[in-house]
């Protein structure tokens, strides 16, 4: 199977998109090193063809910060199949993390959301191969 990739909402200014890139990136840097990978969804948003031709039919998992969903969205219409939509915010949610932090910068609560998150990324992934 090729690596799946893990696309994180690219909000900059919000704590949500910061739970999601750091989830993102402990999963692509630490616990699926050999089997996820990430790209910039800015990039995705071009509609260059080398990056079309990169997600064309390519697994993808994508977290998104807000009710726009941007992450999922491009990530389907530059081609990729979109296995799991997650929301940051729901897991925050879920978990009571009222404050998790800042556009900048995440406390305690925060990266226990990021965990969460990374865990829920890795559990969907040992599914898709069958583990
Ligand atoms: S999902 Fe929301 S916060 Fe994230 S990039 Fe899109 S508009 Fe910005």
């Amino acid at each position: 199977m090729s690596k799946v990739v893990v696309i994180p909402c690219s909000g900059m200014g919000k704590v949500y998109g910061l739970l999601a890139r750091e989830a993102a990136y402990k999963v692509v840097n630490e616990l699926k090193k050999d089997e996820a990978e990430t790209k910039c969804l800015a990039y995705i948003v071009t509609g260059d063809d080398e990056i079309r031709d990169y997600m064309n039919g390519k697994k993808c998992i994508t977290i998104d910060g807000c009710p726009k969903m941007c992450a999922a969205k491009n990530a389907k219409e530059a081609g990729a199949e979109v296995v799991e939509e997650l929301k940051s915010t729901e897991f925050a949610k879920q978990m009571r993390a009222m404050k998790p932090g800042t556009a900048t910068y995440l406390n305690e609560e925060g990266w226990q959301v990021v965990d969460a998150i990374a865990e829920k990324i890795t559990s969907i992934i040992d599914e898709m191969e069958g583990k």
